[in-house]
């Protein structure tokens, strides 16, 4: 038995007496998956930091679904839990990193000798991974262009097992129609992995548009504070979410439940952090489209952004995150010169879905183990300024931003 079907057994809210499909989304996210302590009536779950599990006979090995906090660990299955309902999944695991998400996956659907299709552009340690990692065990990859799905048919082969979707991407916020992909992936029989990192499910569930597995950095929104870092894989059925408990069980690569503890708290309030952020990215993105010193800007959310109609149809709640990038004039030296001198609250830093506001330069932090002609392919420029508006008041921001702006020289 496992640890979920335990808890579940056990008249958990959030399943059983509570049925999940009842609650509305915001209910999910602060009651999903968690019922008060059995024994103190602890309103939140506790933290379990024990290695192990007594068991009361032989016979009964793992009756109450744990046995060594590898395999399972009571806190971290109400993350899980939680998880899977607020992205409309079966069941899903957590991982110390995104990252451990992301190799966690290729390992369990992708032997020596299959081939996977990947965004173009994605977060650039899932680039790395494939191109240096995973291709040196004997797998192959190719990188298209997912906004166009005629790429996706024509990189199909008969070795290809996966697919991997970011929308919107990492950094350049592409979309990609996320139920069209699933209508061809499930009608050639791959796997369709998505990461959902930067929508959040606040914004978009891609199961609900057909992906067989959500991915999730949960450093970034689930946590929202710059505090820790974790991963999770949200799977459309409990069938692929036991073949990837199975790999996590080797690999070995949990979240502790630390970790999990802290995710279980800042998650509650993600819908109210990303609902305000988004209405700050938008100011913001407005006020980039207005000054002189700004060639480019590209957010979801403005009438602008060349792939308008597909947010529309993508996101939930006319939200599009926290997430835009631009370029000023001037090239490189102007685009360093603004990220250098920007000031309070803007950090620069990597990192992004928090609270505190943050530039980032991905040429040189976040994408900089691309090849540099496959990002300046997808538009990453040495000068391209990624932006994720945190929760200070938007007045502040845009008054920093507007000092260095002014300053460039044109
Ligand atoms: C950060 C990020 C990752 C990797 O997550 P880590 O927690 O840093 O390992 C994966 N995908 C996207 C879209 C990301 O932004």
């Amino acid at each position: 038995m496992s640890a979920n079907q335990h808890l579940k057994s056990d008249k958990v809210a959030g399943s059983g007496s509570w049925p999940v499909e009842e609650q509305g989304f915001d209910t999910l996210l602060v009651h999903g998956g968690v019922k008060p302590d059995p024994v103190t009536g602890a309103i939140i779950t506790p933290i379990y930091q024990s290695t192990t599990y007594v068991q009361e006979s032989i016979d009964l090995y793992c009756a109450k679904g744990y046995s060594y906090t590898r395999s399972a660990n009571p806190t971290v299955t109400v993350l899980e839990q939680k998880l899977a309902a607020i992205e409309n999944g079966a069941d899903a695991t957590v991982y110390a990193t995104g990252m451990a998400a992301t190799t966690t996956a290729i390992s369990t659907f992708m032997n020596a000798g299959d081939h996977a299709i990947i965004t173009d552009c994605s977060y650039g340690g899932t680039n790395r991974a494939c191109r240096v990692f995973f291709t040196r065990l004997g797998m192959e990859f190719t990188f298209v262009d997912m906004r166009d799905l005629k790429n996706v048919e024509d990189a199909i082969k008969p070795n290809t097992k996966l697919v991997l979707s970011e929308s919107p991407a990492n950094p350049t916020l592409t979309l990609t129609d996320l139920s069209a992909l699933s209508a061809l992936t499930k009608a050639k029989g791959l796997v369709h992995v998505c990461d959902n990192t930067f929508a959040t499910a606040h914004i978009m569930r891609p199961i609900d548009h057909g992906a067989d597995v959500t991915l999730i950095s949960t450093t970034k929104f689930v946590d929202g504070h710059n505090m820790t870092v974790g991963g999770a894989l949200v799977a459309a059925t409990k069938e692929i979410s036991d073949k990837l408990r199975f790999t996590q069980n080797i690999l070995g690569n949990n979240m502790s439940p630390q970790i999990a503890f802290y995710q279980l708290q800042t998650v509650k309030t993600m819908s109210l952090r990303i609902e305000k952020q988004s209405s700050t990215a938008l100011k913001i993105a407005t006020f980039l489209e207005s000054h002189p010193a700004v060639e480019k800007v590209m957010y979801p959310g403005l009438a602008s952004f060349p792939q308008k109609a597909l947010a529309d149809k993508l996101h939930r709640n006319n939200v599009h995150g926290s997430m835009l990038w631009f370029e000023v004039r001037g090239g490189t030296a102007n685009g360093r010169q603004l990220m250098d001198t920007v000031s309070r609250p803007w950090s620069l830093c990597e990192n992004l879905g928090a609270s505190e506001s943050i530039i980032t330069c991905p040429a040189v932090m976040t994408h900089a183990n691309m090849l540099k002609e496959d990002r300046l392919k997808v538009g990453i420029t040495d000068g391209f300024v990624r932006v994720s508006c945190g929760i200070e008041d938007a007045d502040d921001l845009l008054r920093a931003l507007k000092i260095a702006l002014d300053a460039l020289p044109l």
